[in-house]
């Protein structure tokens, strides 16, 4: 059969862009197609608007802050304006990175329009067919809206939109407090905004009950209003504002309101359904080697079921590049899967965390922690909030969840501890500068391996070697 691509790839963002230009890259006629903007969520609507919302919050944190090393700043004044410009320049000076330029260079075709997979290895995009043996799904995922009772009769918000509120909101309430509800939080109400998060459970339920506290307790402090229980309606009221009946009974009223309730696949209207892709709860099922129920179409990224994260869908566009290119087959790996909570403090984790070690390890697990309030940088910088966590079996790290200013850096030399590439005790016996929040996984390490070089069979040896000496 004549084909007109060697590979199909839609969508353009993080998982596509990788798979796209990878395949590009190593010659083959690849097609990229992306109906709306290059980049997808991280760079229009998700990580990198976030991250740079963050990064105003903080400079106007640390203005508000009591003065902290003999300093005291001037109380900040928000500039929305200004705000808003910081977020959309950081997206619009990453934005090359991402263009339809740099993706033909590398050699790719890229359509800018909706596609449709109109067969197994055919796929419909402005008018053509084009055809292929490999096609890659990396369409991605949207705001999962609820259905809660009222909330077609509101105006709120979603990630999709926050980013271009052009005015400052008064009271921002947020169902949800997982990920991106927390970072938004703390974040508006460091501008200036009041924030009200609406959570059922506990807040950031997949990560460290510890590091979770720290970070609550801060945002507590800081003015965020935490109300347990589920959003029941939601009604507008005649002033404009909007209020949140839970299942409690409990009203919570504000000016504008979040859904952060957690990510839809995108799984509808492209074809899934007729060529019978099978999906799964929240996304097209996958095998290890990220292939649909059709061998030679492959999903990767937030489309299909499995973490949602911008450094996963990168990892998987690279692994279906060395599937299709070099014909190498490739499973993912997500022993060591890092991911991190932007908040101030940030909760970073990789691999397992402590209740999920204890399932599986039982009395077998050791858990060393530091606190930050024994590291020198942290305490020379009055910033000793927080910990580092590792989850031993034997010396081996099986997981580790670090709460602390820039947490997330930290996580390197435990991943590779855990992939094997490096043990505890050459992260116990490294050199680090002194003094750098980093030395808190030297001293983890070295405190796993305390008991056993300083333990009965050492101690003899030095003695034996002592009692030598003296005799000459
Ligand atoms: C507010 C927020 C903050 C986040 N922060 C972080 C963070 O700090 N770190 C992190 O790792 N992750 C973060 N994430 C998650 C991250 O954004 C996603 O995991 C990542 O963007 C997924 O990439 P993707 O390529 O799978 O999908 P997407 O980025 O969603 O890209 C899919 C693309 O496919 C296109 N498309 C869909 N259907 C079709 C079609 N039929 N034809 C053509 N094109 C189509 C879409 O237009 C879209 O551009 C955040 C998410 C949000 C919402």
């Amino acid at each position: 059969m004549e084909y007109s691509h060697d590979v199909i790839v839609i969508g353009g963002g993080a998982a596509g862009l990788t798979a796209a230009g990878g395949c590009a890259l190593f010659g083959l006629k690849t097609a990229l197609i992306e109906g709306h903007k290059m980049g997808g969520e991280c760079l229009n609507n998700g990580c990198v608007p976030s991250k740079a919302l963050i990064a105003s919050a903080k400079r106007a944190a640390e203005a508000r802050e009591e003065k902290r090393a003999g300093v005291q700043l001037a109380a900040p004044v928000v500039d929305w304006s200004g705000v808003h410009k910081h977020v959309h320049d950081a997206i619009a000076h990453i934005e090359p990175h991402d263009s339809v330029e740099r993706f033909e260079e590398m050699g790719c075709e890229v359509i800018q329009d909706w596609a449709k997979i109109t067969g197994p290895r055919e796929v419909t995009v402005g008018g053509r067919k084009l055809t292929a043996p490999r096609i890659v799904i990396a369409t991605g995922s949207g705001p999962f809206v609820p259905p809660i009772p009222g909330l077609d009769d509101v105006d709120y918000l979603t990630n999709e939109n926050l980013f271009d509120l052009t005015d400052q909101p008064e009271h921002l309430v947020i169902i949800g407090g997982g990920v991106i509800g927390m970072e938004m939080a703390q974040s508006f109400r460091r501008l200036g905004s009041e924030v009200t998060v609406i959570e059922p459970g506990e807040p950031m339920g997949r990560d460290d009950r510890d590091s979770v506290a720290v970070v609550v307790d801060v945002m507590k402090r800081e003015g965020v209003r935490f109300v347990k229980g589920k959003a029941d309606k939601v009604a507008k009221g005649a002033d404009g504002s909007v209020t949140v009946t839970t299942d409690r009974g409990e009203d919570v009223t504000g000016s504008h309101l979040l859904l952060a309730v957690g990510r839809k696949a995108r799984t509808e209207g492209y074809g899934l359904e007729e060529l019978g892709i099978e999906l799964g709860r929240n996304g097209i099922k996958v095998d290890d080697r990220r292939r649909t129920s059709i061998k030679h179409i492959y999903a990767i990224g937030d489309c299909r079921e499995g973490p949602r994260l911008t450094h996963v869908s990168g990892y998987e566009g690279s692994n279906v590049v060395l599937e299709i290119a070099l014909g190498l087959p490739t499973k993912v790996d997500f022993k060591a899967l890092p991911w991190c909570t932007y908040t101030e403090p940030e909760v970073a984790q990789i691999g397992m965390t402590e209740t999920e070690a204890r399932e599986k390890f039982g009395d077998k697990l050791n858990v060393v922690k530091e606190g930050f309030d024994h590291n020198e940088r942290a305490i020379a910088e009055g910033l000793t909030e927080g910990h580092l966590k590792v989850m031993l079996k034997g010396k081996k790290v099986v997981g580790a969840s670090i709460c602390g200013v820039n947490a997330g850096e930290l996580l390197l030399p435990l991943t590779q501890s855990i992939t094997g590439k490096s043990g505890t005790f050459d992260m116990g016996g490294a050199i680090i500068s002194y003094p750098t929040r980093s030395e808190i996984t030297k001293a983890a390490a070295f405190a796993a391996w305390e008991p056993t070089v300083f333990g009965a069979w050492p101690k003899r040896w030095v003695a034996f070697l002592a009692k030598i000496r003296r005799m000459f």
